[in-house]
């Protein structure tokens, strides 16, 4: 039960109907399009048509004007009916935010009523197979071609460069790159977000073979001198200098979705676990009984809602405008969340005896699915490094 003064009543409206409209998908559905090797095509559609997946985008682009407090309620309920969908953290929440914020007009228009109704998506880009989790260290270059000395003259640019464990860019419309550009007069090099089209020429894929059972894939990408209009550039000409400020401006809602995509599977693995306990009897009692099974399940579902406490005050930081606020909240959000996930996980599987290992239970997919939430998009250590050099101001080791 959520208090008013942490929810309006239209968010509580919200949170009902996505969990209804999850509700009528349900696990099964999600296992069946998983097993089918297919995509989440018929949910992402009428959640995208109810208006919940653009919900935090611009009214005028038609989106619903909300924030990352409604997505992040949007993307918790549908985890809970067992339904995470990962494309969430990253189209609507990454590539909408910073299409929204700093976009040029052109790109408002092309990209955000598509990515509110669902018509089209977008993956994001940054992670390198050298770089990990030093993101200071991405070689993904773009070069200048064709640009002349006057500002009519609007060349192309050349992006060159790897990436890895880059999720649904088969499915994706394009992908936002983050590349950095050569700077012709210092030589230094700065970031940049690319709009790189899914079929570019030189844009190549191939799917990474993981543990996980989602819809979504993850792929290693090749981009080999990919032409790209003056216009793919995030922001036009004046993206070149506010890089770093897009790619800040989409992370705070990456972790607050990780948090959401992290919960709503924690709360979800806790309900069939408690289904499980209130049942089974192999002495007296059920097992719920004993406390050596009901205390650990307590435990989890006290750690789930502390970290919604978190995610709620990162997403309500973020709304208000806070950035700097709302970048130590999102952290520490998407370290509580990921934890009480992976925790929550272990307890609910380990709840269910031999059965929390059958495909019939179907818990023991989530064993990998929640680690997924302790690494990315940033590992559990660098959210600990953040708060120990930012927060605690403590000296860096590395
Ligand atoms: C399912 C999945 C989907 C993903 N989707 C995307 C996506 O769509 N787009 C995208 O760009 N990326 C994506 N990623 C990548 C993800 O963001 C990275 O895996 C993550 O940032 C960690 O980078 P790495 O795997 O290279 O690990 P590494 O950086 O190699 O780290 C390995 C280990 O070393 C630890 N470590 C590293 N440096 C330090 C340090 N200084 N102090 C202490 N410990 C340290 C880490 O915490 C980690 O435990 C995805 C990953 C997964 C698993």
């Amino acid at each position: 039960m959520t208090h008013a003064l942490l929810e309006t009543e239209e968010q509580r409206d919200l949170r009902a109907a996505v969990a209804a409209l999850g509700k009528r998908y349900g696990r099964e559905y999600f296992t069946g399009v998983v097993a089918e090797g297919r995509h989440t095509d018929e949910l992402w559609a009428e959640a995208a048509s109810l208006g919940y997946l653009g919900v935090n985008l611009p009214e005028e682009y038609g989106g619903g004007g909300g924030g990352m407090s409604e997505l992040s309620i949007v993307l918790e309920e549908l985890g809970a009916a067992g339904c995470p969908l990962l494309m969430m953290v990253v189209s609507p929440a990454i590539c909408g935010t910073v299409i929204a914020r700093f976009g040029t007009e052109e790109q408002k228009r092309t990209w955000l009523p598509g990515l509110a109704d669902g018509t089209r998506t977008m993956a994001f880009g940054i992670t390198e197979p050298d770089a990990g989790s030093n993101s200071h260290r991405i070689t993904t270059t773009a070069r200048r071609d064709g640009w002349g000395s006057s500002q009519s003259e609007r060349g192309e640019w050349l992006l060159t460069g790897r990436k890895v464990f880059i999720s649904g860019v088969d499915i994706a419309d394009a992908t936002l790159i983050v590349g950095r550009t050569e700077d012709a007069r210092t030589g230094k090099l700065k970031p940049c977000l690319f709009i790189v089209p899914r079929d570019a020429p030189g844009f190549t894929r191939s799917p990474i073979d993981m543990e996980l059972a989602a819809p979504e894939k993850q792929f290693e990408l090749v981009l080999d001198d990919v032409r790209l209009p003056a216009d793919a550039l995030v922001g036009g000409g004046e993206g070149e200098d506010a890089g770093l400020l897009q790619l800040f401006a989409g992370l705070n809602p990456e972790r607050i979705m990780t948090a959401a995509f992290a919960i709503g599977m924690g709360r979800y693995a806790v309900d069939r676990a408690l289904d499980y306990a209130r049942t089974r009897q192999v002495w007296k009692e059920p097992i719920g009984g004993h406390q050596a099974i009901a205390h650990p399940l307590a435990q989890a579902h006290i750690e789930l809602e502390l970290a919604r406490l978190m995610m709620a005050k990162a997403a309500a930081l973020y709304d208000a405008g806070d950035d700097m606020g709302a970048g130590e909240a999102a952290n520490m959000a998407k370290y509580a969340a990921g934890e009480a996930c992976v925790r929550a996980v272990d307890q609910s599987v380990h709840t269910l005896g031999g059965n929390g290992l059958t495909r019939e239970y179907g818990l023991a997919s989530l064993i990998t699915a929640a680690r997924v939430a302790r690494i990315a998009p940033v590992s559990r250590e660098m959210v600990l490094n953040f708060v120990s050099h930012q927060t605690l101001g403590l000296p860096k080791s590395y």
